[in-house]
């Protein structure tokens, strides 16, 4: 099969892979449908982890089963699945109490990289969620997204306690963070302000429930959050960038007693003092999108929800490279790959 592979700073290629098969019998094959370029694959794609060599790329993934282990007992060939970026068995008690993403028995899926054709997917009876019918083209996208993007925006809304009658803050325009807005709509905030300068996120934002924009940014913006909330800060900010300045800035912006829930891979370290004095709720981590897949489908099979449109960049596998170099550059939001 062809499959991305990541051989060091900016260097992606699709190249021949072993075709996957079953090691485990809680082991599927899938045959991927789509696929596509998370913002967390640039930071080994930059250089900016420490470099793994050559490494196959890609952790989001829908397609049909084309084969599943002996021990596989829910999910069958021909159905159309959705999983996350964490395999899971969804039976231990942290899986059970919804935080799948820290599973026992959780394994990486991009150690397996799913920018290819197939993918081997572990603990399929657990990871993986079927659709009730095969979904027509055009809902591809949209089902992609809750692999990680939607997931992840939805888990840094639940974090934050948004809810019926909040005012949400959300920092980071990038795919998380604009899908961060459609869950806080879907979950009845009352307002919700985005920290953005661009112009086609701000349009993406708006159309996704986005009811101010703020294009300050570090102090000065959390000095428009407190003009536009009576100084008191906003209840809930869904932190989706992962840099110390926009934890910092969720931080200020968050009022005595609110949320802060953070998606991003926070790379630095925090103030002890701003931390103390904030009395802010912090939780986050990575997304226990397994959590919230049964409801995501059932709202994008509904056509309720539409965060497909948050793939403002369509190119075949072939150009995956291309696909990187897009996002990088931030000419594109998020690139979907078509096989
Ligand atoms: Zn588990």
């Amino acid at each position: 099969m062809k499959g991305a592979v990541l051989h060091g700073p900016y260097d992606v290629r699709l190249e021949q892979r072993d075709d996957p098969t079953i090691v485990e019998p809680t082991d599927a094959i899938i045959r991927l449908s789509a696929t596509c370029v998370c913002g967390s694959d640039l930071w080994p794609y930059r250089g900016t982890d420490e470099s793994v060599g050559a490494a196959p790329m890609g952790h989001e993934y829908v397609g049909i089963v084309e084969a599943v282990g002996p021990d596989v007992t829910t999910i069958r060939p021909g159905q159309f699945v959705i999983g996350s970026f964490f395999a899971s068995d969804n039976t231990c008690e942290i899986c059970r109490a919804g935080y799948q993403s820290s599973c026992i028995h959780r394994q990486l899926m991009g150690a397996i990289g799913t920018q290819a054709e197939y993918a081997r997917i572990p603990l399929a009876d657990g990871t993986l969620v079927a659709t009730p019918d095969l979904p027509s083209d055009d809902l591809i996208p949209s089902f992609l997204a809750a692999s990680d993007v939607l997931g992840t925006g939805w888990f840094g809304a639940v974090a934050a306690e948004v809810g019926p009658g909040t005012i949400v803050a959300v920092v980071g325009d990038g795919a998380v963070g604009l899908l961060g807005v459609l869950a806080s709509r879907q979950l009845g905030a009352e307002r919700i302000i985005v920290m953005s300068r661009h112009e086609t996120r701000q349009q993406l934002a708006r159309e996704f429930g986005a009811t101010d924009i703020i294009e300050e940014r570090g102090d000065d913006g959390v000095a428009r959050i407190k003009d536009l909330t009576n100084g008191l800060g906003v209840h809930s900010v869904i932190e989706a960038v992962g840099t110390r300045e926009s934890m910092l800035q969720a931080i200020g912006s968050v009022r005595p007693g609110g949320h802060v829930g953070y998606v991003g891979v926070t790379h630095g370290d925090l103030p002890g003092d701003q931390l103390f004095f904030s009395h802010a709720h912090l939780h986050g981590g990575p997304a226990p999108v397994r959590r919230f897949l049964p409801e995501l489908i059932d709202l994008i099979s509904a056509r309720t929800i539409d965060p497909g449109n948050v793939f403002d960049l369509t190119l075949p596998l072939d150009q995956v490279a291309e696909g990187y170099r897009a996002m990088d550059e931030r000419r594109a939001i998020k690139t979907l790959l078509t096989l």
